[in-house]
């Protein structure tokens, strides 16, 4: 098969023939329809988390089965299907609860194994890991969901529990917040958005935000406001009138953690979805106990969850369409990659098209 393979961290990856995968007992083969490039195929490209090399990555993909292993019972040949960015093992006591977000011993395509920058990728534990693609939903759309949509997901509906009229604050408008915007405003929020970049919160205010502060300045973009304040809290409290029921820190710092905590009107709940590479992080605690917050972290979703945001795909509730920036071709998959570096978000997500995947496969 063609895949885009690099054997050295950051040498752009190129176009080459290498062997099919091998479909394991518990997995399938999938011919691969569609697939996201996405920052953490980036960051494993620079070698910030080391892969086996040669590696090929992808990890956001959708396409068609074209062969299931011996002991696999729920798949076939011909399903169209996608899958969550990290794999349960299907065996473990969390898997076995549906919980493969949270799973000891999960696999990641394009991390753990070659991924789906391919015309084929192997995925392991097919019956627990598997999501079946309503017909309407195209695989492009369906590329855009298995990453930061699916976080974005889960954290506003399971964590957040956002209900319409409910002021969901989201920090970090980047690709995961700018998710997060889009499904807060299509669920009836009213979505308040965060960022430090004058075009992020333009493009949040495009996607449904009842209103944008800028995280530097304190400015919300009204008329007469003043532009006041480093206190972030207090314009959001401002903006929502005692503060966010729901806050969601997108990005992933101290600073904004804390801040999505202090912002939170009393019984509010905070999401930590951005990660924290720095470690452990202080939080108000203080406020925690005063206000009876709630704090969780969210980790992706598990293919038992996707049914409900799939309905909501393709009864054309939620719209991820809107997030895609430019389709391109396999051949342009490793640049596409390799030019990551910068401030691509406001651009849209960049997704890889293969035609290939509702007619052939593997021999
Ligand atoms: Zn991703
Ligand atoms: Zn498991």
């Amino acid at each position: 098969m063609r895949a885009v393979v690099y054997s050295e961290y950051g040498v752009t990856p190129v176009l080459t023939q290498v062997d099919d995968p091998v479909c394991p007992a518990d997995g399938v083969v999938i011919a691969v329809g569609a697939t996201g490039v996405c920052r953490s195929d980036w960051h494993a490209w620079k070698g910030h988390d080391p892969v086996p090399l040669p590696h090929i990555g992808g990890h956001e993909f959708a396409g068609a089965v074209t062969r299931a292993g011996s002991e696999v019972t729920r798949w076939r040949a011909g399903d169209r299907v996608t899958v969550p960015f990290a794999c349960g093992c299907g065996r473990c006591e969390y898997c076995l609860a549906g919980d493969a977000q949270v799973c000891p011993r999960q696999t990641q395509p394009g991390f753990t194994g070659p991924g789906s920058f391919a015309e084929f990728v192997a995925v392991h534990a097919a019956d627990a890991n598997l999501v079946a693609l309503p017909s309407s939903v195209d695989f492009v759309t369906a590329a855009c969901l298995g990453c930061r949509f699916a976080t974005a997901f889960r954290a506003v509906t399971a964590h957040g529990r956002v209900r319409a009229g409910d002021w969901l604050a989201v920090h970090g408008c980047g690709g995961v917040g700018l998710s997060a915007v889009l499904i807060g405003a299509a669920l009836g929020a009213r979505v308040v958005a965060v960022d430090v970049s004058a075009a992020a919160l333009g493009r949040a205010r495009e996607l449904g935000a009842a209103a944008a502060v800028d995280a530097g300045t304190g400015d919300t973009g009204d008329t007469g406001d003043t532009g006041d304040t480093g206190d972030l809290a207090a314009v959001i409290g401002e903006v929502t009138g005692g503060g966010a029921h729901v806050s969601i820190d997108a990005l992933g710092s101290p600073a904004v953690a804390a801040a999505s905590v202090r912002c939170l009107r009393r019984r509010g709940r905070h999401i930590q979805v951005g990660l924290l590479p720095e470690g452990s992080v202080p939080l108000p605690m203080d406020l925690v106990i005063a206000r009876e917050l709630e704090i969780y972290g969210s980790h992706g979703m598990a293919a038992r969850d996707y049914p409900a945001m799939m309905r909501l795909v393709a009864d054309g509730t939620l719209r991820p369409g809107l997030l895609v920036g430019e389709v391109i071709g396999l051949e342009d998959a490793g640049r596409a990659l390799a030019a990551m570096d910068g401030p691509g978000a406001m651009a849209g997500m960049t997704i890889v098209g293969l035609s290939q995947a509702a007619t052939s496969g593997p021999e």
